[in-house]
């Protein structure tokens, strides 16, 4: 029992390092990806606190270095889920009977560690397994999962402070309880630190968590198991099962204890993971509550007064960083056909400086995409273009999977604003432009909105304040994430909450205090200190 009434100051960011010729952090992640390159690694299922080898070895390969063996995992089946429920089940009580500052210094903790000692071992895991540059690694697996990890403790003291009003005889008081039953938390490939925000957020608010990795990045997701135990995280609170979705998550998702699932990834596993529960919604104790971030076909609308130069940086690095593989990198652009007569050389001589290839070699600014699946699906996008004459390949289009899996910047034009390329999310360094006349902006902002059935991030550039009001109102619901003169991408913790709505997901805003309000259920309690000891009122009395 703690007596004293704790604060968590408000944090501030974690600052990104440089990694310039010269820096110290520079020296420490080339040898940490020397290190991880040269040692493979065998990673168990972690249930309980304990490590559970299956004989099911999946290897673990660079997606820009298909030689590169990084090493293998122990793919969970139906008898780990099921283990690894019992197992939360079991570390559930004591752990969200901890006084509440207890349960965040465990966070505090592991960012402390992640700032420090661990920075380039998470950073390298990042850039060698899911072919990240060592800039993107920086702002992902070290700066946003520390900044999750400070500030989630921060937002936690807001909603516990959310309490009702009491009067002179009545105390009212707000509980605000973890979920009965588990959580299971579901994460993407793309960014390490959503794979470690997602099984913390609900763990934090007194939860105990069922986590499925991303097969795809399953290395940085062992490296994050071990900071939470050093951090001091009780055994069987989060329980790591890596292994492919219909495979693991259907045990999970039919338990009866299902409490909630914190997900993120696309729309279509997330819409199967909601019918999957809705079909037997009677089986569970309470209903599961579902939180899912998912795609996006985010955009950026240009107004004939944009700086040009501010909109084709935003282009370049929003639609080429992580070679597309943000949920909210611009992939359709709406540019004004005067602009766009300026502005094209321009940009196309900067993408041409760009360089593809090996995240070792820090002068790439782009590297491979995940998976040969995910390259064969974004090739089909760029052939599709290519062989339809209202599409215009103008850059790149040009790819090659023979060492990696490399995809070269692509801008594609297109006469057809509601083309597949204008509506579906690609997931890849491809981007298509449509150009309208300069004097149609209200028409282009009605396309825009109207176009895709996504809604997560979106942009507009312009100088002049009429047209920045009008693509405000316009497109309210296009993106729950909207930036005026800034590329879509690049969300921070505590400054832009992040998640969108329509098919984005039900926008409960990763890095902010409304996510963390759905990891609890509330419970309001009136305490009465003189109670009535009569039923009769004055009204019923005689005159
Ligand atoms: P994905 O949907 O293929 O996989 C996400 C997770 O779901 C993985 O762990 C996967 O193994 C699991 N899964 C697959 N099939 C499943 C099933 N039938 N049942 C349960 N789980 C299953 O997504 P991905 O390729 O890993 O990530 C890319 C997608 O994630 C993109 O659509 C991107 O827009 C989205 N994303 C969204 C956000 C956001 O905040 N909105 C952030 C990152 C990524």
């Amino acid at each position: 029992m703690f007596n004293g009434i704790f604060h968590i100051r408000e944090p501030q960011n974690e600052p990104v390092l440089s990694y310039a010729p010269g820096t110290k952090e520079r020296a420490e992640l080339k040898a940490a990806l020397e290190d991880m390159k040269r040692n493979s690694v065998e990673i168990p299922c972690i249930i309980g606190g304990k490590e559970i080898r299956t004989g099911n070895l999946v290897e673990m390969r660079a997606p820009h270095d298909r030689s590169l063996v990084l090493g293998y995992y122990h793919r969970a089946g139906t008898t780990e889920a099921e283990m690894a429920i019992a197992a939360a089940n079991e570390a559930k009580h004591a752990w969200s009977e901890m006084d509440w500052s207890s349960r965040a210094t465990v966070l505090l903790k592991a960012a402390e560690l992640l700032s420090g000692k661990y920075r380039q071992t998470l950073n390298a895991a990042t850039m060698l397994c899911m072919s990240k540059s060592c800039h993107q690694a920086e702002i992902d697996s070290a700066c946003e999962l520390i900044d999750f990890w400070r500030f989630n403790p921060y937002f936690m003291t807001q909603v516990y402070d959310d309490q009702p009003i009491s009067t002179k005889d009545v105390l009212n008081y707000m509980e605000h309880r973890p979920l009965e039953g588990f959580v299971f938390a579901i994460s993407p490939f793309n960014f390490t630190s959503i794979a470690g925000n997602l099984p913390t957020a609900p763990a934090l608010m007194g939860n105990a968590v069922v986590w499925k990795p991303s097969s795809n990045a399953v290395l940085p997701a062992y490296y994050i198991m071990k900071i939470l135990k050093e951090a001091g995280m009780p055994d069987g609170v989060i329980n790591m099962i890596p292994g492919p979705g219909p495979l693991v998550a259907p045990p999970v998702l039919n338990h009866l204890d299902l409490g909630g699932v914190h997900f993120t990834g696309s729309t279509y596993v997330f819409s199967t993971i909601w019918l999957t529960i809705g079909s037997d919604i009677r089986k569970y104790y309470s209903y599961p509550r579902i939180v899912g971030e998912t795609g996006g076909k985010d955009f950026i609308i240009a107004h004939v007064s944009a700086d040009e130069d501010a909109l084709i940086a935003a282009i370049v690095r929003g639609a080429f960083e992580y070679q597309g593989q943000k949920c909210s990198a611009p992939s359709r652009i709406y540019i004004p056909d005067t602009l766009w007569t300026r502005m094209r050389d321009k940009l196309l001589d900067e993408i041409a400086t760009i360089k593809v290839g090996d995240v070792c070699d820090f002068s790439n600014f782009m590297n491979a995409v995940i998976d040969e699946e995910s390259f064969d699906k974004i090739v089909d996008y760029i052939e599709f273009a290519r062989n339809r004459p209202d599409h215009k390949i103008i850059c790149g289009g040009t790819y090659d999977k023979s060492e990696g899996f490399f995809i070269n910047p692509t801008v594609i034009i297109t006469e057809d604003p509601r083309s597949k390329l204008m509506c579906e999310e690609i997931f890849g360094p491809v981007v298509t432009v449509f150009i309208y006349p300069e004097n149609e902006y209200d028409e282009a902002l009605e396309l825009c909105d109207t176009t895709s059935p996504y809604g997560l991030t979106g942009a507009v550039f312009a100088i002049d304040r009429l047209a920045i009001e009008r693509a405000i109102d316009v497109l309210r619901h296009a993106a729950g994430n909207f930036y005026v003169n800034d590329k879509p991408t690049g969300a921070i913790v505590g400054q832009q909450p992040f998640g969108g709505s329509r098919a984005s997901g039900t926008n409960d805003k990763a890095g902010s205090w409304l996510n963390l309000e759905r990891w609890v259920s509330p419970r309001a309690i009136k305490e009465t200190f003189l109670p009535p000891r009569d039923y009769r009122y004055p009204f019923m009395q005689e005159p």
